[in-house]
C-alpha cells in the first residue's frame, strides 16, 4: 500500500509540471485592454505589438516578453521624469493567464481535481499503514535514509522546494499554469481568478493538513502532540486560508487575524493603514486587534505558557514545520558555534524590523520619506522585503528543511520568535522540568529538538530548560523513553537554571 502511495504522489508530481506546458498563448489587443488599466494598456501596446495575434508554445518566453515591455516602460518613465506613472502591476502573470489557451485553461476543474485527488490519496496510502506500527520514533537509522537525511533525496527534496520558492517570488508568470486551474476555487472562494499568493496559501494548506496526519499518526500515543498538531491544522486552515479569502468576497480588508507583527512586517505599511481606515470599523478593530495582539497578547500569554503559546499552537510557519518539516527535525545543527550564529541573526532581524516600522510609520505621519533627510524608508522597506520577507523567510526558510532541519527560519531568522523569546526567557512561568536520576543518556530528546538544544545535556544535570529559543513543540518530552522530561507552567522563581 506505502508503495502504491508513493506511485500515486509521483504520479501527481509528474501531471502537475506536465501542466506548465499544456498551453498555447496568443495576446491580442483586446486582452491586453481587457487585463490591464487604460493608462497602462496604451503605455504597453507600443512594446507587445511584436506578440499580437501570434501563438505561442512556450510559455517561459512568452511571459518574459511581456516582463521586458514593461520594464522597458518604465525605464523611458524614467527617463522622461515620470517615474511617479511606472507600471508596479504584475502583467506578466495576468496577461500570461489570459492570453493561455489549451488543455489546461480549457479543463482547469478535472487537472485540479485529478492532480490533488492522486496527491492526496497517495499521502494518506503512505502515511495510514503506520497505524498498524507503535506510535513515536524508531530508532532504526534515521541519519541513514536518504530522505531525512543530507543525501541524495534529500537534496532533490530541497532543490525543488528552493526551486519552487524563487519561481512563486520572482517568476510567478512561468508558473501562470499552475495558478489558472486554481481560479475555480479562487473563484469560488474569494470571487476573483487566482493570484500567485492563492496557490501559495492553498498548498501550504494542503501540506498542513495531509503531513498533520502523518503527525497525529505517528505522536497519537502523546496528548500534548495530538492537540498541538490539531491546533496549527485548525489555525492554517480556517484563520490563515478561509477567513481571509471569506473577508475578500465580502469587499472587507483580507486579514489572517493571527498573523501578527512583526513577522508580519507590512502591518504599519502605509497602502494596509488605508486600506484598514477605509473599511470602516471592521478596519478599525483588525488594526487595534493586531497591536494588542504584539503589545499585550505576548507577553501576557508568554508570560504564562511561554512561546510555545504561538510558536508550536497558533503560527503558520510553526504549522508548516511541524507538520511538513518534521521528518527533517533532527537535521538541525546542535553545535555552540550554531547557538552562537542563532542568537546574534535573530536579533539583528528583530533590529532591523523594529527600525524599518520606526521609518515607515514616520513617514505616512510626517510625510517625509527620509530620517533624518538621510536614510530613505523606502529602501529599507524594499530590502527588508527582499531578503528576510523572501529570501530568509520563504526560500531559505522552507527549502532548507531538508538540508539544515525544519526550524532555520524560527531559530535565525523570525523577529517576533526573537520578541517572544526575549520575554520566555527574563520573565515567564515556563520551563521544560528533566529527572535527571532517570535519565540513560540515550540523547533521543536533543537528536530530535528542531531548535538546537542539547536538552541531554540539561537532562544529565537534572536542570531546567529555560531557553529563548525553544518553541515548546514537545517532541523531546514525547520522544523520551524514560518520561525524564515535562513542560510545564509554574512560579517564575521556582526555575531552576
Ligand atoms: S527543547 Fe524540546 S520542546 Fe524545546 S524546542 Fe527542543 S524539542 Fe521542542
Ligand atoms: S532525557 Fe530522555 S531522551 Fe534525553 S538523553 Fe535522557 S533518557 Fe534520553
Amino acid at each position: 500500500m506505502k508503495n502504491t502511495g508513493i506511485f500515486l504522489i509521483l504520479t501527481a508530481l509528474v501531471l502537475w509540471i506536465a501542466l506548465l506546458f499544456g498551453n498555447t498563448y496568443k495576446l491580442t489587443p483586446e486582452i491586453l485592454l481587457e487585463t490591464a488599466s487604460q493608462e497602462h494598456a496604451d503605455l504597453l501596446r507600443p512594446k507587445l505589438e511584436d506578440l499580437f495575434d501570434q501563438e505561442h508554445s512556450n510559455v517561459f518566453s512568452f511571459s518574459s516578453s511581456i516582463k521586458n515591455a514593461i520594464t522597458e516602460v518604465n525605464k523611458e518613465l524614467d527617463a522622461e521624469g515620470k517615474s511617479d506613472q511606472k507600471i508596479y502591476d504584475t502583467y506578466e502573470l495576468s496577461l500570461t493567464k489570459a492570453a493561455g489557451d489549451g488543455l489546461v485553461s480549457n479543463n482547469k476543474g478535472l487537472l485540479f481535481g485529478l492532480v490533488f485527488s492522486l496527491l492526496v490519496l497517495g499521502a494518506l496510502m503512505f502515511i495510514l499503514p503506520d497505524l498498524n506500527l507503535l506510535p513515536g520514533i524508531k530508532n532504526d537509522g534515521i541519519f541513514h535514509h536518504p530522505g531525512t537525511s543530507v543525501k541524495w533525496l534529500g537534496i532533490i527534496l530541497g532543490a525543488l522546494l528552493i526551486i519552487f520558492y524563487i519561481l512563486l517570488y520572482f517568476f510567478p508568470h512561468f508558473i501562470a499554469n499552475w495558478i489558472i486551474v486554481l481560479d475555480p476555487l479562487s473563484n469560488f472562494m474569494n470571487g476573483n481568478k487566482a493570484s500567485q499568493w492563492f496557490l501559495y496559501g492553498f498548498l501550504y494548506t494542503i501540506a498542513v493538513l495531509v503531513m498533520g496526519i502523518r503527525m497525529l499518526v505517528k505522536y497519537r500515543h502523546s496528548k500534548y502532540q495530538m492537540i498541538r498538531t490539531g491546533s496549527v491544522m485548525f489555525f492554517q486552515l480556517i484563520f490563515a486560508f478561509m477567513i481571509p479569502e471569506i473577508l475578500t468576497k465580502l469587499n472587507m480588508p483580507s486579514a489572517d487575524l493571527k498573523n501578527m507583527w512583526p513577522l508580519d512586517y507590512s502591518f504599519f505599511f502605509d497602502y494596509r493603514i488605508d486600506q484598514k481606515i477605509e473599511a470602516g470599523t471592521l478596519g478599525i478593530f483588525m488594526f487595534v486587534w493586531g497591536i494588542i495582539l504584539f503589545a499585550v497578547g505576548v507577553p501576557v500569554l508568554t508570560y504564562f505558557y511561554g512561546k510555545r503559546w504561538y510558536c508550536s499552537w497558533v503560527c503558520g510557519c510553526g504549522g508548516l514545520a511541524e507538520t511538513l518539516g518534521d521528518p527533517f527535525r533532527q537535521l538541525s545543527n546542535k553545535s555552540l558555534k550554531a547557538w552562537k550564529i542563532e542568537r546574534w541573526m535573530i536579533h539583528a532581524v528583530l533590529v532591523f524590523a523594529v527600525i524599518m516600522t520606526i521609518g515607515v510609520i514616520y513617514t505616512y505621519m510626517s510625510g517625509n520619506s527620509a530620517i533624518f533627510g538621510v536614510i530613505d524608508t523606502g529602501t529599507l522597506r524594499y530590502y527588508y522585503g527582499f531578503a528576510i520577507g523572501s529570501i530568509f523567510s520563504g526560500v531559505v526558510g522552507t527549502g532548507f528543511y531538508p538540508l539544515m532541519g525544519n526550524r532555520v527560519w524560527c531559530r535565525f531568522g523570525c523577529p517576533l520568535a526573537a520578541y517572544l523569546g526575549i520575554v520566555q526567557r527574563f520573565k515567564s512561568r515556563f520551563r521544560i522540568t528533566t529527572n535527571g536520576g532517570q535519565c540513560i543518556s540515550c540523547g533521543n530528546c536533543s537528536t530530535y529538538c528542531e531548535q538546537g538544544i542539547d536538552v541531554r545535556w540539561y537532562a544529565q544535570r537534572g536542570q531546567d530548560i529555560v531557553r529563548s529559543s525553544c518553541v515548546g513543540c514537545g517532541v523531546c518530552s514525547a520522544v523520551c523513553p524514560r518520561g525524564v522530561l515535562n513542560l510545564e507552567n509554574g512560579p517564575e522563581a521556582s526555575r531552576n537554571i
